[in-house]
């Protein structure tokens, strides 16, 4: 019997920071067209036989390098023969084949799953096994090139206790099945999709399905299957319904079928990221798949069927045609933001869903590209790639290819997707062969455009009216400030949306046109007008752009009121309030009674159109003021944002008590125009609420106990935990014993308290931390409480320190154990030039405390000694 392979330790490399260059890319030396994969299944020992394949691609005689982390080899077989010529290199294997052109590698190793907390490679989550590959965790498997332009059909025999293991599941087709020795069963399943190593996927458990099947285009019929564990599955309709709406919208939107007789999805609570696109075997985080009324929000039923359909449309953005490299990461993921952005859209109200992708975009991908942490949608070196599954990949990502659409019109941008599909079939493509495919599907040249994939930083607009007599322009100024290691930028192609209109009611206006900015300064004529027009510009937020254009608040006013893009007129209140609050932070006058008169304007709408006015009556958050500011003062936004929603509350007290008089829809009403009315009410709340009015704990905990979903719910449960009423202790107490054993709920528990405007904050997640219920094993947990502290601005930025030290202090603590979500943790430590010199140099003095812990993870490295840069 073949001595086998040890798993070495359960440990990532060590962190040697050795940074790899997108151009220093080449070719694989050897293709594997076919692996086989013999898993002989247990918690704590899983038995992996490999069979890899291998042919030579290249004339050279290089030897075969197969990738292994935490892996160790003890014997090789080439050919069904005992191999000597091998040796370690690292975690790797190098075998040296000689001058033979094509061989059968068999290598035999031993993981333990249930020592691998990283959630990288195969490990256990409750009693289940299961994988997560992308980027580099096949390696943690068995040894493999596991660089994604090694294309291989896979077929995986899985071997495992019937009793522990009853449902066997891995990509593709199940095409036997047996009973074993001692209790043991047995599945086979091929796969006949060529793929590389990260979209390979397995799961073992006791698990039920909610079965359901789709009939394709072209009259394929498909077996669908979502797997949860027993209990959950009343809580996966809202999914399957996504994931059939996802399949049909593909086909008439993008004309792309599906491909296989079987689509499996997985729910898992213990998961590092929202979802993976694993070829016929998507694996999710149960957070993105478990929801019914009672205990997950609209946003939350949003989330759901938004990332359904995400890992769906991988399908063919990203599987059928992959990535050459991972530089290429924005090839996929951009793309398929874009689609599912598409899709969602199209599911409920296009204009709240492109307000809520702009607001993440700048709550998230501004900040991230204004840093230390700045980089272009396609990198150009990492020295951890799973450290660049970014906002600015996926969000800024998505926001070019809707560019491109935008420059190309929806017809040539189909012609364009066609081409890419058809051409990139079944290979790995580059972000290139995209813009390629765009040009020649489209007939344009976007020589230019590309820009947009090698320069970081977000763009300015200075934009300034000009008169000539009757006819009036606009000057644009384009700047895009240094990044790390891009000093000087050269100006962007940019599709520009705009109007204008005349506020004298002569009517006169400019109709929306597109205006295409490729110079750094550049005159755009408007036409004739009266007198000044209001510019309505970035219509639909057609570039991810910063615009600079001085308008007084009236003319903000009129847009908010008048502009025939409801994307513009919430922009344009939005701009009405970030000018007051950053007058008012900056001790300048601010003109409050302007905001409060556009906000009881756009109230009148609430009727028709209640989740517009929800979203639009929403006070810019904290962090997006701070944005504003040369340097943030959290204390200062804090106040005067409170301020402002007490004038706002106050000023108009009797239209947010109406809107919470007429009575709340049915929480099972799952409609745009119920979800609509939910978001309302939670925001009158919140208005009330700031405006001090006595009674408002009482009625936030009438609402409370007699919502009958977690919308209403959780959104009187945040209102109180802001205050210090006996409601609010009573509130979260009952919220707690309803729901500790949810732990998608329990999250919330934690969640409402971490973003608590309450001045002992800090404290109370210092405590939260140390609950029975509080654990680093589970990521969802870990974001709950401290990814929500880290978004409170005022309460993480304690001008004492305090947040930072707890934020280092959990990073310091997750790292030996995850070191991909300990990573994630880092960025808002790395905003520190935004702020005082105080907090400059307690900020600092985290990071440096970090990067001083011994046996540091290569994750944690890369993001703290960059951050301090
Ligand atoms: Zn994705």
């Amino acid at each position: 019997m073949p001595r086998p392979a040890f798993m070495t330790d359960a440990s990532s490399a060590p962190a040697i920071p050795v940074t790899i260059h997108r151009g220093d890319y080449r070719r694989p030396e050897w293709q594997i067209p076919d692996i086989a994969l013999d898993f002989a299944l247990g918690i704590t020992m899983t038995r992996v036989t490999a069979a890899l394949s291998v042919v030579r691609a290249a004339p050279a005689p290089a030897p075969l390098l197969l990738r292994g982390d935490g892996l160790a080899a003890a014997e090789v077989r080439v050919d069904g023969a005992v191999w000597n010529d091998w040796r370690m290199e690292g975690g790797d294997l190098v075998i040296d084949l000689g001058h033979r052109d094509a061989a059968r590698i068999e290598v035999d190793t031993l993981i333990d799953p249930s020592a691998n907390t990283q959630l990288s490679g195969l490990y256990a989550s409750n009693d289940m096994l299961c994988t997560q590959c992308e980027a580099e965790g096949f390696r943690r498997i068995t040894f493999h090139p596991d660089r994604p332009d090694v294309l291989s059909r896979y077929r995986v025999r899985m071997t495992g206790d019937k009793a522990a293991f009853p449902v066997l599941l891995s990509n593709g087709n199940r095409v036997a099945t047996g009973e074993g020795a001692g209790g043991t069963h047995w599945a086979l399943w091929e796969d006949p999709w060529p793929k590389p190593s990260y979209l390979f996927a397995l799961v073992a458990g006791d698990l039920v399905v909610n079965r359901d099947r789709f009939t394709t285009m072209s009259g394929r019929e498909v077996e669908l299957g979502i797997w949860v564990r027993e209990g959950d599955l009343e809580r996966t309709h809202h999914a399957m319904a996504a994931l059939k709406h996802s399949m049909r919208w593909d086909e008439e939107v993008y004309g792309r079928e599906y491909d296989l007789d079987l689509f499996n999805i997985v729910a898992v609570s213990d998961f590092n990221m929202g979802a993976m696109e694993n070829k016929g075997l998507n694996i999710f985080n149960t957070r993105y798949i478990l929801a019914d009324p009672d205990t997950a929000t609209d946003a939350d039923f949003d989330g759901v069927e938004g990332v359904v359909a995400h890992e769906y449309f991988h399908n063919w953005s990203g599987n059928r045609v992959t990535c050459r490299d991972w530089f290429q990461l924005s090839l996929k993921e951009g793309f398929t933001v874009y689609r599912d952005q598409s899709f969602s859209a199209a599911m409920g109200s296009p204009a709240v869903k492109r307000i809520e992708d702009v607001r993440l975009l700048r709550a998230a991908q501004f900040p991230e590209d204004a840093g230390p942490l700045a980089h272009p949608i396609r990198p150009d070196s990492y020295q951890e790639i799973s450290n660049f599954y970014t906002a600015t990949v996926y969000n800024k990502g998505a926001e070019v290819i809707r560019m491109m659409a935008t420059l190309l019109g929806a017809e040539r941008f189909r012609k364009g997707t066609d081409l890419y599909f058809d051409r990139h079939d079944g290979e790995a493509a580059t972000c290139e062969d995209f813009v390629c495919a765009m040009e020649e599907g489209g007939d344009i040249d976007l020589g230019q455009f590309r820009r947009w994939y090698e320069q970081a930083g977000t763009p300015k607009l200075h934009l300034a009216l000009a008169q000539e007599g009757r006819d009036w322009f606009m000057d644009v100024t384009q700047t895009i400030p240094a990044t790390p290691g891009q000093e000087t930028k050269a100006p962007m192609m940019i599709p520009l949306r705009l109007a204008a209109f005349a506020m004298d009611g002569s009517g006169a206006l400019l109709p929306e046109r597109l205006a295409t900015l490729t110079d750094a300064v550049q005159r755009i004529p408007l036409g004739q007008f009266a007198a000044r027009p209001a510019l309505s510009v970035n219509r639909g937020f057609s570039a991810p752009v910063i615009i600079d254009l001085e308008r007084a608040s009236g003319e903000l006013a009129w847009l908010a009121a008048h502009d025939d893009d409801p994307f513009a007129r919430y922009e344009a209140l939005q701009q009405l309030m970030l000018d007051t609050l950053v007058a008012a932070v900056s001790g300048k006058a601010d003109d409050r009674e302007a905001v409060i008169g556009a906000v009881g304007q756009t109230l009148e709408g609430a009727v028709n159109d209640p989740a517009f006015v929800a979203e639009a009556a929403l006070l810019p958050n904290e962090a997006f003021i701070g944005d504003q500011m040369v340097t943030v003062d959290p204390d200062a936004i804090r106040r005067e944002r409170l301020a402002l929603q007490m004038a706002i509350g106050t000023a108009l007290e009797n239209e947010w008590r109406a809107i919470l008089a007429r009575s709340a829809p049915a929480a099972t009403d799952p409609s745009p125009e119920a979800k609509g009315r939910r978001r309302l009410r939670g925001v009158a709340l919140a208005y009330l609420a700031a405006s001090g009015l006595e009674d408002v704990p009482g009625l936030a905990f009438a609402i409370f106990s007699q919502a009958d979903g977690m919308t209403e719910r959780q959104a009187a449960l945040a209102t109180l935990a802001h205050g210090d009423s006996d409601e609010r202790t009573h509130a979260l107490d009952i919220f707690y014993q309803r729901y500790r054993d949810n732990p998608l709920v329990l999250d919330k528990w934690f969640q409402v308290q971490a973003w608590s405007q309450r001045a002992d904050t800090v404290a109370t997640v210092a405590e939260l931390a140390q609950h029975p219920d509080f654990t680093l094993t589970n990521p969802n947990r870990v974001r709950s409480l401290y990814g929500a502290f880290a978004g409170n601005q005022a309460a993480f930025h304690q001008a004492d320190g305090a947040g930072y030290r707890l934020l280092a202090d959990l990073v310091i603590a997750l790292d030996p154990r995850n070191p991909q979500t300990a990573a994630r943790m880092i960025p808002p430590l790395g905003r520190w030039r935004r702020f005082d010199e105080g907090r400059q140099l307690l900020m600092k003095a985290e990071l440096e405390r970090i990067l001083a812990q011994p046996g540091l993870s290569r994750d944690v490295t890369e993001q703290a000694s960059k951050s301090l840069m």
